[in-house]
């Protein structure tokens, strides 16, 4: 079962004095074995495993299989799902030799599932919005499950867990008791997988257009079939209810999509807040949602690029007392993160020169290439 191409370890270069030659297994059909001295960040708790970083990629039969990967030594690192067509040739699903089947599934959605109602502090409404299944932080690589009261969306971003998604759907339902399943695996980096896009409903009902989640007492509709991402920015639940704690006086919520920190703002101190988003449909949304939480008389909505109406405000002397910076990933690789730099400079000044003094800046980043320091 070895790839021509692949049959000889002999590609990298021959050591020149090969004093203590020791003896590397390269692995059958069976495992995958890490290049010496490329194993370390595997085995200290990294969940993938790099084409470049093993001996030999296994043949395609092998993917959406569970293998397990060893360093040169024969260490067991893990056991993982397989993928040749991705650059993650690897994605570990656990660290000891056990069975990967239904009840290992069952025991991570469980563990995780509990761990989310614990610790996230939950709206304790049945209609609470949050994400309930962290992909590879819950141990379950490149799975996203997000929970819009009693209804689910999923995101399977790899083979492994795509071709097990029949599965996962049967365990979600069980343990969850939710009226519907609704798939929203729509995005680019499933091409990397070899993977097409994929939306729908994979279990029960569909989820009603006007479906309204509660978070920390405020109310939003959210669009699961057409919305971005699966519907809601589920990452900024606590930080929105920090907003609502914070906010006071003239407020502008950039970047605002369907009005998540502006109804925050609204509800909490906030005396007036502005809102701006590129996307009218987001505006629309937002709008209603303004209403649905009794708010509309605060708030202004405007659909028009961020950047123009920050440099706006600042010509017209606009001043606000809270300004929200919540941009889209300027960048999504290295070679892109000078733009990206010259992009979150400018909307941070221009926020800056908005503020009152004794003013609030609340600014994000979802840029991965982008550290908290820079
Ligand atoms: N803070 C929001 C989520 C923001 S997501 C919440 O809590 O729900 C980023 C938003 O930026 C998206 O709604 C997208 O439509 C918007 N966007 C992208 N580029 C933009 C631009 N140049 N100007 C204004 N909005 C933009």
């Amino acid at each position: 079962m070895t790839r021509p191409e692949d049959a000889t370890p002999t590609k990298h270069p021959p050591r020149k004095a090969p004093q203590r030659v020791q003896k590397v297994d390269v692995g059958g059909a069976d495992k995958l074995v890490m290049r010496k001295g490329r194993e370390e960040r595997v085995a200290n708790g990294y969940p993938w495993v790099f084409s470049g970083e093993v001996y030999q990629v296994p043949p395609p039969e092998m993917d959406g299989q569970i293998m397990p990967v060893e360093d040169a030594r024969g260490r067991l690192l893990g056991l993982g799902m397989i993928n040749t067509k991705s650059n993650i040739v690897l994605r570990v699903l656990t660290r000891q030799r056990e069975p990967v089947d239904r009840d290992f599934f069952k025991r991570r959605l469980t563990e995780a599932i509990a761990y989310r109602e614990r610790y996230a502090k939950l709206d304790p409404s049945p209609n609470a919005g949050y994400r309930l299944i962290h992909a590879e932080a819950d141990g379950l690589p490149a799975l996203i499950v997000d929970r819009y009261g009693s209804f689910l969306v999923v995101q399977a971003l790899a083979l492994g867990i795509a071709e097990r998604m029949p599965m996962i759907v049967e365990l979600l339902a069980e343990l969850t008791g939710c009226k519907g399943i609704y798939e929203r695996s729509d995005v680019l980096v499933r091409n990397l997988e070899g993977l097409p896009q994929a939306t729908g409903v994979l279990y029960g009902e569909a989820p009603p257009a006007d479906l309204v989640i509660e978070e920390h007492g405020s109310k939003f509709r959210v669009d699961v079939a057409t919305g971005q991402k699966t519907g809601f920015f589920l990452d900024q639940r606590l930080n929105r209810q920090r907003v609502r704690e914070l906010a006071r006086g003239r407020v502008l919520n950039t970047f605002c999509y369907t009005g998540g920190f502006s109804i925050a703002a609204a509800l909490g101190g906030a005396e007036e807040v502005v809102s701006v988003d590129i996307s009218a449909d987001a505006i629309a949304l937002a709008e209603e949602n303004a209403r649905l939480n009794g708010v509309e008389a605060k708030c202004t909505w405007q659909a028009a690029n961020a950047f123009d109406a920050l440099r706006e405000y600042e010509k017209a002397g606009e001043k606000f007392d809270v300004v929200i910076l919540d941009p889209p990933a300027f960048t999504k690789n290295k070679d892109s993160v000078p733009g990206a730099v010259r992009g979150y400079k400018e909307i941070n000044l221009r926020a800056l020169r908005l503020l009152n003094p004794g003013g609030l800046l609340v600014t994000s980043s979802c840029s991965h290439h982008i550290s908290p320091a820079l």
